[in-house]
């Protein structure tokens, strides 16, 4: 993988270890020349995972939507800032630049991107990998809602599987990696093989 969108919090969050794994992807992708997609935030957990970044001089793309560029929020330092009119654009910007998604701990932002983006997975319109890093088990709670809308007859056990879950940064890299999207046919959940 050439580029990755990283969705994460626009903050840090209440403890060091989230901020930490922020920034050990971040180091990770710049070990591994892998570029960030993001929010183009300077703040949060956004800002972490760039400043990792910029710091070995590996690459970082912001896709920013005009309403959220105020001095306070935006990053002046990043290798490319592309800016959008609306919030939707900008998903579908950031779906063009990269190969695949990983969300880190955040909130109503981080969810709305990641679950876009496993949406766009389950219609058939994109075939990337899609994973969370669940450090410390911060997304077991989102995991065990998924499988009562399972249980409930909501959502395939194969569209859930689309969503990839590493407790470790090699690990998810690892399913993303080898990740194949399940044949799915343009009717919403009918898997073809
Ligand atoms: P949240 O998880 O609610 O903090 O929202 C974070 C996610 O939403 C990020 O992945 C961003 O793409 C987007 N976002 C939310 N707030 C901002 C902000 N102030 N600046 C840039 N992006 C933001």
């Amino acid at each position: 993988m050439k580029r990755i969108a990283v969705f994460c919090g626009s903050s840090t969050g209440f403890k060091k270890i989230f901020k930490n794994e922020a920034k050990n992807l971040g180091d990770y992708f710049a070990n591994n020349n892998i570029g960030l997609v993001y929010g183009g935030g300077k703040i949060g957990m956004m800002g972490v995972i760039a400043d990792a970044i910029l710091e070995k001089k590996g690459e970082v793309i912001g896709v920013i939507p005009n309403l959220l560029r105020h001095e306070e929020v935006a990053h002046n330092g990043i290798t490319k800032m592309h800016i959008t009119k609306t919030m939707s654009e900008r998903k579908v910007k950031i779906s063009r630049l990269v190969d695949g998604y990983i969300a880190l701990p955040g909130g109503f932002g981080t969810l709305d991107e990641i679950f876009e983006a496993l949406t766009l997975g389950q219609l058939g319109i994109e075939s990337k990998p899609v994973g969370i890093l669940n450090t410390n088990g911060f997304f077991n709670y989102l995991i065990k809602q998924l499988d009562v809308m399972v249980n409930e007859g909501y959502l395939k056990q194969s569209n859930k599987e689309m969503l990839l879950i590493g407790n470790t940064i090699e690990e998810l890299i690892a399913k993303m990696d080898n990740y194949k999207i399940p044949k799915v046919s343009k009717v919403i959940n009918k898997v073809v093989s």
